[in-house]
């Protein structure tokens, strides 16, 4: 295979890694305790966001809450409604490096996931995660295909990331008039679900995020096989249901 086809499937395949991490392990479990998964499991997702992200999970726990708690008003780090959607896709890491780096916003938001010894010798450094992936690649791929699968994931992860917040709370439809998130069919094939986003903010505790067999949910997928496997234990999984009811301070999980 030609070195910059592979390396732009290569780099395609560690986003999609990334993505099922990040959406399955820091945001319905971590988040928004939506499911449990399997120690080991969580073992490997944490793994995983290191080396594919370098982000810290109480940093995107605690950003992501206060996204919940302040949606579309001046305290949400990253509104399109405020900051304009064109801002918010493209700056989109910098908006959440300003808000992750705010002590408070962690000591406010994730003080159920405090800095464990782990995460003081590896998983902090987020330098070491990625070299690690970067080193792997060269060693298994060489230079110019490792170089170019790490840009292609580097840039795809980041845009996705963007999108969510941008796009899913911009353009698309909505099942729900409570909130601004709105469904984006495309992104939710591309982000493992997260592209249902009206359908998040209705129901934030449910592991599902979407309503209909037929729409693309693949970390709902997942998390299917793993209850099965008795890998993952979920607690809600009917959108309707709980975006009907009032919402409960717990759907936050603000410990
Ligand atoms: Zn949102
Ligand atoms: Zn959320």
């Amino acid at each position: 295979m030609h070195p910059v086809l592979l390396g732009i499937l290569v780099g395609f395949l560690i986003t999609q890694i990334a993505v099922f991490s990040t959406t399955l392990y820091l945001h319905r479990e971590l988040t928004h305790k939506a499911v449990t998964f399997h120690r080991i499991i969580n073992e490997i997702f944490r793994f995983f966001v290191w080396v594919t992200s370098g982000i810290r999970p109480r940093q995107w726990v605690a950003v992501h809450r206060k996204h919940h708690a302040h949606t579309d008003t001046a305290e949400d780090p990253h509104s399109p409604l405020i900051l304009g959607w064109k801002k918010v896709q493209l700056m989109n890491v910098f908006l959440y490096r300003k808000a992750a780096k705010d002590e408070k916003t962690i000591a406010n938001y994730a003080r159920d996931l405090p800095q464990r010894t782990t995460d003081r010798l590896f998983y902090d450094h987020a330098i070491l995660g990625l070299g690690l992936l970067f080193t792997g690649l060269v060693f298994s791929l060489g230079i110019i295909t490792a170089s170019i699968a790490f840009s292609f994931h580097a840039v795809l992860y980041l845009g996705l990331s963007g999108s969510v917040n941008s796009v899913a709370h911009h353009f698309g439809r909505k099942s729900y008039q409570t909130n601004s998130g709105t469904n984006v069919t495309w992104l939710a094939l591309l982000t493992a679900g997260e592209g249902f986003h009206n359908h998040h903010h209705a129901a934030p505790t449910s592991a599902r995020f979407s309503r209909r067999w037929f729409q693309a949910d693949p970390g709902w997928w997942v998390i299917k096989a793993l209850s099965f496997l008795k890998l993952a234990d979920i607690r809600h999984s009917d959108v309707d249901k709980l975006a009907k009811r009032a919402p409960k301070s717990s759907d936050l999980i603000q410990i």
